[in-house]
């Protein structure tokens, strides 16, 4: 495995500060600039490239300002999550040695890969896999498809999948991946090759006892099945029919799981479930607002309906709606897959970002990025509870905050903890040659995801301390456990 640190491109630094805007150059994969331009536009690879008509380079890749501000913003999540370790620490006499452990990934691969495009050139695309922790399993998380990928945030987002197995009690580690692209940019036929070439990158580095990836950030069944199907593909044919395991969240028809597709959405409502029973908190009527209208906000949207509360606010990356009489969140997914985004639903007005995050409600479920619950948007939130349905939505300061303005959080690691645990059962389903029904699947949720809820709240009582660390007291607890009776091999 290469040392991914090279990789980091957050050590970039513009080399003037004019306001025009300017496009930064860097030798693909290394870091230093290697030679700068300044050219009027705007950038190609940030947010505002729908204004842009510049042409990609075919060598290198470019940033402006703005991208590499943002990349900026969001430096440091693999800190926060240090940060998190180092607070439960200091509540909990931890062993100092395990926690050295649990603080490093264990492995970090970066793959640099080949793919042809339709018009038939080649483009070199970057992909990452970090696997954080597998003393409890195998390796298990998300693959995520998108432009800020890279490994500071996959190390993160590995090292919480850690936690949050160890917290549901699943026989998984902790593991991340992801391709640093916009899969806006592709069809889907390049989407696919981008797909296979990239599994075919990690090679055995992944495996249905190893490694076993699932959706992310616009990654879907589709996508597991090219990962499954190529995997399989470069086996040896004896091996193959006992490896349609090797990732969860796979359509139904290739050995998929009923339920999955709404598991992590239907893990968050039952914890707001149990939060509103603890509180004789009536979720009827009861207001809540979305940020993310994809797999995981949608369908926590919809469930939240079932249970008679009113969606009156949702933000997506195409923009920001509000109706306080309410929003249909299953026409509001309708309308999310014919024109790609919530902004401009007919039956809803628009609103900016700011006015979104001070919508008075009961419930936020931020279910799209992470570090969207800052120190600003914070102040601005005017909720009784922050249900956590992305990973890592709340940085540092954002969750000083939401402590000191009273506002309850169910933290990440276990508030969409629901995706884990039903990839746990499709995965038991498959080595069993077995198919579960939906009834069982929603039973067996719902009782491994309270209890966990139930530990968390234990924990934050007897420590007095955040639910936040709390649930890393509860995950460490274990993982701890399981090191001192196998202890530090040789
Ligand atoms: P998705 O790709 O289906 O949806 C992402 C949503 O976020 C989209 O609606 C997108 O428009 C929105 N978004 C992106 N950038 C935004 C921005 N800057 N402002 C507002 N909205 C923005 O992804 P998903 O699978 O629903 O994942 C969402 C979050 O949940 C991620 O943090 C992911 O890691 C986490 N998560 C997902 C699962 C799962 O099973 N899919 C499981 C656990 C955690």
């Amino acid at each position: 495995m290469r040392n991914s640190k090279l990789e980091n491109e957050m050590d970039l630094k513009p080399l003037s500060t004019s306001k025009e805007w300017k496009l930064i150059y860097y030798q693909h994969g290394r870091p230093g600039l290697e030679e700068s331009k300044k050219i009027k536009g705007l950038c190609n690879y940030c947010d505002l490239k729908s204004l842009c008509g510049l042409p990609k380079p075919e060598i290198g890749v470019w940033r402006c300002e703005h991208y590499i501000a943002k990349i900026r913003k969001k430096r440091g999540l693999h800190e926060n999550v240090l940060k998190l370790l180092e607070k439960a620490l200091e509540t909990n006499n931890f062993d100092r040695d395990i926690c050295k452990i649990m603080a490093e990934t264990m492995n970090e691969l970066v793959v640099h890969f080949p793919v042809r495009m339709d018009d038939d050139r080649v483009k070199m695309l970057t992909g990452y896999r970090v696997q954080h922790n597998n003393v409890l399993g195998p390796f298990k998380g998300g693959l995520r498809f998108h432009p800020m990928v890279d490994i500071d945030e996959i190390r993160a987002l590995a090292t919480l999948m850690t936690w949050k197995t160890a917290i549901v009690n699943i026989p998984f580690g902790g593991a991340k991946g992801g391709i640093h692209i916009d899969p806006a940019d592709f069809s889907p036929k390049e989407l696919e090759r981008i797909t296979r070439r990239f599994t075919f990158a990690l090679g055995n580095n992944i495996g249905p006892e190893y490694d076993i990836p699932a959706p992310d950030v616009n990654t879907n069944p589709q996508i597991m099945a090219w990962i499954q199907d190529t995997y399989m593909s470069t086996i040896s044919p004896n091996e193959r029919n006992r490896s349609i395991h090797v990732v969860t969240g796979k359509p139904i028809e290739s050995g998929g799981s009923v339920g999955r597709e709404k598991a992590t959405g239907q893990g968050v409502v039952y914890c707001i479930e149990r939060w509103a029973q603890d509180h004789g908190f009536n979720l009827k009527g009861a207001t809540y607002i979305v940020q993310g209208y994809g797999n995981v906000g949608s369908w926590a949207a919809r469930l939240m309906k079932r249970n008679g509360s009113k969606l009156i606010a949702v933000e997506d990356v195409t923009g920001a709606i509000k109706n306080k009489e309410g929003i249909d969140a299953d026409d509001l997914v309708h309308y999310v897959k014919e024109h790609g985004g919530v902004a401009d639903y007919p039956k809803a007005q628009p609103i900016d970002h700011e006015v979104f995050f001070n919508t008075k409600a009961d419930i936020f479920i931020p279910a799209a990025l992470e570090n969207a619950i800052r120190r600003d948007t914070a102040e601005l939130l005017n909720v009784k509870l922050v249900a956590e349905g992305a990973n890592g939505p709340t940085d540092e300061e954002g969750n000083e905050v939401l402590q000191r303005k009273e506002i309850d959080v169910i933290p990440d690691i276990l508030c969409n903890s629901g995706g884990v645990i039903v990839s746990y059962f499709e995965w038991l389903q498959n080595k069993r040659s077995e198919f579960w029904e939906l009834d069982e699947i929603d039973t067996k949720l719902k009782k491994i995801i309270v209890s966990a809820y139930e530990r968390v709240r234990d924990a934050a009582q007897k420590y007095k301390v955040d639910w936040r660390t709390a649930a890393q007291i509860v995950a460490l607890y274990r993982l701890e456990m399981v090191y001192k009776e196998r202890g530090i091999f040789p």
